[in-house]
């Protein structure tokens, strides 16, 4: 029963979410106006809103002028979904899970910002360092989280300089919030995953040909899936990489 009523709880928020995804890089406000359809302009009804439901029911297009509607809608919606109840699943009514869940909600704005538009605003990881601080003492401790987001940010900064670019301001900020909510061993994690899964991304992308050497891999959806990750089962990583022993002892 409590399952069901955080399923339509993260519906909700996977769909507010996506009214942020496709506002912020676009500088609209995301209370106003009402939801409306970016091709006509059309004001959508609370018919046409209905998470999951009105994306199937309508064939992924909108219901005035029949123009195809992004997959990324439903995606949101279902990941959310996914991922708000593995984290209440495993730490139940507390406030981890409502810490999880704030953390969840930004990492996957800043995914899809970053896939959609290559943004990752201010707006959100900004206000995200501030919170991932003030909710610190509930998880890590407020040490822990302050030089997660000072190494785990210097760290970028030192990649985006010896780069010449390679990775952003965006990714940067996105690594000083990750920081603060996984401390630093966890954001040493974080950005090894990270880099490994952009690694072999890579590969694949320039053995498709689809890509060459100078091309700028998007770094921010594998930094926010990595984090996540290791936000959930970072003992289950740790074990799966050095094994029990580094427990026993
Ligand atoms: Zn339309």
């Amino acid at each position: 029963m409590v399952n069901i009523i955080v399923i339509i709880f993260a519906l909700l928020i996977g769909s507010f979410l996506n009214v942020v995804i496709y506002r912020i890089p676009r500088k609209e406000s995301v209370l106003w106006p009402g939801s409306h359809c970016p091709a006509c302009e059309q004001g959508l009804k609370i018919g046409d809103l209905m998470p999951v439901i009105s994306y199937v029911w309508l064939g992924g297009r909108c219901r005035y002028c029949r123009d195809r509607i992004s997959p990324r809608y439903l995606l949101v919606e279902i990941l959310t979904v996914i991922t708000f109840l593995l984290v209440f699943l495993k730490w139940g009514i507390s406030v981890e899970t409502g810490t999880g869940w704030i953390f969840t909600a930004i990492l996957t704005i800043t995914a899809f910002t970053d896939l959609d538009e290559g943004i990752i605003p201010d707006l959100i990881t900004c206000p995200g360092i501030v919170i991932g601080l003030l909710l610190s003492p509930y998880m890590i401790g407020i040490k822990s989280s302050a030089l997660g987001a000072i190494i785990f940010s210097g760290i970028c900064i030192s990649i985006a300089i010896l780069s010449h670019g390679g990775m952003g301001g965006g990714d940067i900020k996105l690594a000083g919030f990750i920081g603060t909510f996984t401390g630093y061993g966890g954001s040493m994690i974080t950005l090894i995953i990270a880099s490994v899964a952009g690694g072999i991304w890579a590969a694949i992308l320039l053995w498709q040909g689809k890509a060459h050497r100078k091309t700028a891999i998007k770094f921010g959806p594998f930094l926010s899936v990595a984090a996540w990750l290791v936000w959930m089962y970072e003992i289950e990583i740790l074990i799966s990489i050095f094994g029990y022993s580094l427990y026993t002892y």
